[in-house]
């Protein structure tokens, strides 16, 4: 290894098993599998052997650049798993084989000048039962136990943010709001000097700051039938094409026809107690919450990471308001935390899926691709 680059590990890195067949979100189903170059080559290299996977596999040319994908919708399971679900390229010609896309998910590597790091994706059913057994604040530090500190500014904000999210006393959607509002105040001061932009930045590690802002955000006049509507009209926008994926049909099939049809007064009326119970979660919520930060907002282009932190905003708010529709259902309003870790997981696939397709989407209604904060009220604190 190059002396001067560490590697840094999310918590509970290493304890990450696949558990394969016995998966009730297998990843060989629901999204878009691509293939590398590299991986592609080398079974072109031996094709006598792999004429079966030829015969599975999409190609697409984009200009001057070629991308290959198995051959198969988002929705349908991936043609090479055999009927116990297990992989027939790692059955016949084992693990080096595959597609880096299948070989690594859901570990996610990001590599910067002095650092590489190592973290897990949520849209793993089990990498969110690790976040969620994860005892103190989840981290990410050396294999030496040292949390490093990175002179790269992108690393500095994205510090910045998780201290917001670790705040304590404060609710988890008022930190949303103020991590988002920072951003914002980023990016319209990115020409700044580093050092003048860094002040800015610090002065949201406080508490006090903090609690002022959410003073005033809370001013704002929201009404709840309205917040409610236009959560219920994204929601259903955005499962559209995932409800009848037979993995995620069980969590919305149900909940779809239930969020077409109900009265929003109805829900109105249970909302405020809903939040209250669902607060209870918080804690697996804001680690799972943490982990995608440490893993996507990680880009040197301010705004790139705003849209990054914006997606993860989305699916918190998809998950508490899929939960609700749950809540709502059940006769005995409980919320159950395998439901939650469900609906972690399935937005996690649905929101990574289609980040350029709700980009366009929100340039399409909003006339640009970073939200305003105002909306982000409107939908985050009623
Ligand atoms: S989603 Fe996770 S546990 Fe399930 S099959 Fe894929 S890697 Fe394994």
């Amino acid at each position: 290894m190059n002396k001067g680059i560490d590697i840094l590990k999310i918590s509970n890195y290493d304890k990450f098993n696949c558990i394969a067949d016995k998966c009730k979100f297998t990843c060989c189903e629901g999204w878009d599998v691509s293939i590398d170059t590299d991986t592609y080559n080398k079974w072109e290299k031996e094709n006598d052997k792999f004429d079966y996977i030829f015969n599975n596999v999409k190609i697409k040319k984009c200009g001057s650049k070629t991308e290959y994908f198995i051959d198969k919708e988002t929705g349908e399971e991936c043609p090479f798993l055999d009927k116990q679900g297990l992989c027939q390229i790692v059955k016949g010609h084992g693990e080096g084989y595959l597609s880096l896309t299948c070989h690594t998910f859901p570990r996610i590597e990001n590599i910067f000048e002095d650092r590489k790091e190592l973290s897990l994706s949520c849209a793993c059913p089990e990498v969110v039962e690790l976040m969620g057994s994860i005892v103190g604040k989840i981290n990410i530090i050396s294999e030496n136990d040292i949390t490093l500190k990175s002179h790269l500014l992108e690393l500095r904000i994205r510090e910045a943010l998780i201290n917001i999210i670790n705040q304590e006393n404060f609710l988890l959607e008022d930190k949303l709001i103020i991590s988002f509002e920072m951003l914002l105040t980023t990016l319209e001061n990115k020409n700044l000097r580093e050092d003048t932009l860094l002040e800015k930045i610090e002065k949201y590690n406080k508490g006090e700051y903090i609690q002022k802002l959410i003073a005033m955000y809370h001013e704002i006049e929201l009404n709840t039938d309205d917040s409610i509507e236009e959560i219920n009209s994204l929601f259903l926008d955005i499962i559209q094409n995932y409800k009848e994926v037979s993995i995620l049909e069980e969590l919305f099939k149900d909940s779809s026809n239930f969020a077409e049809t109900i009265k929003i007064e109805s829900l109105s009326a249970k909302w405020h107690d809903y939040k209250r119970l669902f607060e209870q979660h918080n804690k697996l919520i804001e680690n799972c919450i943490v982990a995608k930060i440490l893993s996507s907002c990680v880009s040197n282009d301010v705004e790139e990471m705003a849209i990054s932190f914006q997606m993860i905003i989305l699916e918190y708010l998809l998950v508490r308001y899929a939960v609700f529709l749950k809540y709502c259902m059940n006769k005995n309003e409980k919320i159950e935390t395998e439901d939650i870790k469900d609906y972690i997981v399935a937005f996690s696939r649905i929101i990574g899926n289609n980040t350029d397709a709700i980009i366009e989407f929100f340039e399409d209604g909003f006339g640009e691709a970073v939200l305003e904060m105002g909306y982000f009220c409107f939908i985050t604190l009623f």
